[in-house]
């Protein structure tokens, strides 16, 4: 059963090195002259179908792939059925198409879709700004037809089956009388208007992509998951109607060692108990380069040292945040001889006593101090 089928690239008269776009394009015109609610053909329906089945496989790389190896019999385990049918995207299909849903009305303006980008920069783009360029690929005005759909020099006629209303005025007789039934114009599809040849760049949508570069300023002070919105650069409107806006998703890669609370940098780092103990001059990592960091002589493990200024610009105002420096006391665990007997040595004048302590914990205080 499977043999008999026609070969797709024949039902969608394309070569067979035809590429996606030579595939959506053929796709688009047949669809139109098949849809079976404006086909004047006997056997719309059926070829309809046909075409649909044929786009699904051939639009998909895998299935294509799989198509040109083994024709049908390579597609046998695949569920075709929802392809061809009604059921799928029926008004998806058609709204595709003809820009607008298979049973509006007359179609006003229409706004452009949003778009949305994944960007990915680094922690220190995201503090200190950036600027990145971007493609993307967007439905624009078709340059050729100015968005009318008609080839640059005809234009289009005004509909015959509904004189350029859009609808269709229908009178019926029921037991209660006579009233008038008024449906969508099936033949212009609501526009009162039809084209008669359509423009051959966009064939007949208004529309074409266009792949764009653009430049993203990225300001300084932006956080993993904000978006940046960059009006107007989304997808051209119809009809007249404004263009969507382009909005680029931030996505900041993680720091091997600062981290980030709102305008804050946390950077933890380890000294040792002697350091603590008598107090020393220490050098930290900042956004800005080394700087110098002193430790008080009796530090006790987790105090927290703010370098005023030194953490991410605030976003769209003047200042920036601090960098908070947090001091673990690392006890020493591979202690060799000597460095043993000098520290039983002190630990003789140090006495044994416990001596429990009243307030609060380390982890309290950091709560307090992060608001964790
Ligand atoms: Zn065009
Ligand atoms: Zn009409």
């Amino acid at each position: 059963m499977a043999e008999s089928k026609r070969d797709y690239y024949q039902i969608l008269e394309v070569p067979r090195n035809a590429t996606k776009e030579e595939i959506r394009a053929a796709y688009r015109r047949l669809a139109r002259r098949y849809h079976p609610d404006v086909s004047k053909e006997p056997d719309a329906e059926a070829r309809f179908k046909e075409i649909n089945e044929a786009y699904q496989v051939l639009n998909n790389d895998e299935l294509r792939a799989r198509y040109d190896r083994y024709g049908h019999a390579g597609l046998e385990q695949t569920d075709l059925s929802g392809f061809g049918g009604f059921g799928f995207g029926f008004e998806d299909i058609f709204s595709d198409l003809f820009g607008f849903g298979g049973r509006a009305s007359r179609p006003g303006p229409v706004r452009g879709s949003d778009l949305r980008y994944d960007l990915e920069i680094t922690f220190e783009e995201a503090v200190f700004g950036c600027s990145k360029e971007i493609q993307i690929a967007r439905q624009e005005t078709c340059p050729e037809c100015q968005g009318t759909g008609a080839e640059p020099g005809t234009s289009p006629i005004r509909c015959p089956e509904c004189h350029g209303t859009g609808q269709i005025r229908r009178a019926q007789q029921s037991i209660f009388g006579t009233f008038v039934n008024v449906t969508t114009c099936p033949r212009c599809r609501g526009t009162g208007e039809i084209i008669t040849t359509p423009c051959s760049t966009c064939h007949g949508t208004g529309r074409a992509e266009q792949i764009r570069r653009l430049v993203v300023d990225v300001p300084a002070g932006v956080d993993d998951g904000m978006r940046l919105r960059l009006s107007g650069e989304g997808e051209s409107g119809l009809y007249g109607g404004p263009p969507g806006n382009l909005y680029v998703m931030l996505h900041v890669k993680p720091h091997p060692f600062f981290q980030r609370r709102e305008d804050d940098i946390l950077l933890s780092v380890n000294i040792n108990i002697a350091q603590a103990a008598l107090g020393d001059e220490i050098r930290v990592p900042t956004l800005d380069g080394e700087e110098k960091l002193t430790i008080a002589a009796g530090t006790q493990p987790g105090t927290v040292v703010r370098l005023k200024g030194r953490g991410v610009p605030r976003l769209h105002r003047n200042g920036r945040g601090d960098q908070i420096v947090i001091l673990n006391v690392s006890i020493p665990t591979n202690l060799d001889a000597h460095q043993k007997a000098l520290l039983a040595e002190l630990g003789k004048t140090l006495g044994r006593e416990v001596v429990p302590q009243p307030g609060r914990s380390f982890i309290e205080r950091l709560k307090e101090v992060f608001g964790l």
